[in-house]
C-alpha cells in the first residue's frame, strides 16, 4: 500500500501561537494564577488536555455562556482563544480587574478591524460564517447590526436598504463552499463590497488535497470533530476530489477492514490538528503495508 502524506497539512501559525501562549502563561512566575482559558484553545481535545494536565483550566462547558464564566472568575489570568471574543467579553475582563492575554490569531483580528472600519463608514456588514462557532459568535459581538448568513438560501431572504454592503466571512470556512455564497450574494447585491478572508493556511491546507488525492483509493483526515477546518478538509476530499475520506482523531481509530483492496492512502489533518497524532497514522499505514 502506498501512503501519501498530504502537505500543507496540520498546526497553522495562529494555532501554534496561542498553545506557545497557554504554556508560557502556565510557566512564568510573573503571570497571575490560576491561567484560565475562554473556550477551546485550539479544537482538539488532545491538546486540551495536555495543557490542563499543565494547569490551564478551560471554561467550556455549552450550559454556561462566556460572560457567566467571566462573571465566576475573582482572581487570575483568562487567555482569549485563537478564535477571538467580543468585545463585551473583553471589557468584562477588565473590569472584572482580571489579567488578559488575547490569543486571538492575526488574521481573525484582521477580519476584525475590517469589519470595524467599514461600520465606521456607515456600511451594512454580511458574515459568512457558521452559526454558534466561536469566530462568528465573536464577530457577531462587535456589533448587533452584523447579518450572519451560512448558505445561500440565506441570502435570498435578505432586504437590505443600506446601498453600502461589506461581505466577509470566517477564515476557516471552505473555499469550494463560499464561492456559491459570494456569487449570489454579488447577483443580489450588485454594489456589495466582497472580501474573501479565508486564511492562507486554511487554503493551502485546502489546495493541497485536490492536488495529491488523485488515484487515491482512501483519505483520512486526523482532527477533532468539532475543528470546523478538518471538517472542512474532509468534505473537500470527499465531494470536490470524490475520495472515499474517513475522518479520525487518531491512530486508535483506523478500522482496518477500511484498508481492504486500498492500494493507495492518502493522509492530512486539521489546522488544531496535533502533528505526532498524524505521524502516528502515517506511521501505522506505512507499517501496515506489508501485510
Ligand atoms: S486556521 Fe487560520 S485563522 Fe485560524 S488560527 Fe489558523 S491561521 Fe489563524
Amino acid at each position: 500500500m502506498r501512503v501519501i502524506p498530504i502537505v500543507p497539512r496540520g498546526f497553522c501559525p495562529g494555532v501554534v501561537h496561542a498553545i506557545r501562549l497557554v504554556e508560557q502563561a502556565l510557566k512564568d512566575p510573573h503571570t497571575e494564577k490560576p491561567i484560565y482559558v475562554l473556550g477551546m484553545i485550539v479544537h482538539n481535545r488532545h491538546v486540551v488536555d495536555k495543557l490542563n494536565a499543565e494547569g490551564a483550566i478551560f471554561l467550556d462547558d455549552a450550559l454556561k455562556t462566556k460572560a457567566e464564566w467571566i462573571d465566576s472568575i475573582s482572581s487570575g489570568t483568562i487567555i482569549i482563544t485563537a478564535h477571538g471574543v467580543a468585545p463585551h467579553l473583553v471589557q468584562r475582563i477588565h473590569e472584572k480587574g482580571l489579567s488578559l492575554i488575547d490569543g486571538t490569531c492575526r488574521d481573525v483580528t484582521r477580519t476584525h478591524e475590517l469589519i470595524r472600519n467599514h461600520l465606521q463608514l456607515g456600511f451594512q456588514i454580511i458574515y459568512i460564517g457558521k452559526r454558534l462557532h466561536p469566530e462568528s459568535s465573536a464577530v457577531c459581538g462587535i456589533d448587533p447590526g452584523i447579518i450572519l448568513v451560512e448558505s445561500e438560501e440565506d441570502i435570498s431572504n435578505l432586504m437590505i436598504p443600506n446601498p453600502n454592503i461589506f461581505v466577509t466571512n470566517q477564515t476557516t470556512f471552505s473555499q469550494y463552499d463560499i464561492q456559491p455564497i459570494l456569487d449570489a450574494i454579488g447577483k443580489q447585491f450588485t454594489e456589495a463590497i466582497i472580501q474573501n478572508e479565508i486564511c492562507d493556511s486554511t487554503r493551502v491546507r485546502q489546495q493541497a488535497i485536490t492536488q495529491f488525492n488523485h488515484d487515491v483509493d482512501l483519505c483520512y483526515i486526523v482532527g477533532d470533530p468539532k475543528s470546523n477546518n478538518t471538517r472542512n478538509l474532509a468534505k473537500v476530499s470527499a465531494e470536490v476530489t470524490q475520495t472515499n475520506t474517513i475522518q479520525i482523531q487518531s491512530v486508535a481509530d483506523i478500522d482496518t477492514r477500511d484498508l481492504i483492496g486500498v492500494e493507495t492512502v492518502s493522509v492530512s489533518s486539521g489546522a488544531s490538528t496535533p502533528p505526532e497524532l498524524t505521524k502516528a497514522v502515517i506511521d501505522f499505514l506505512t507499517h501496515y503495508q506489508g501485510k
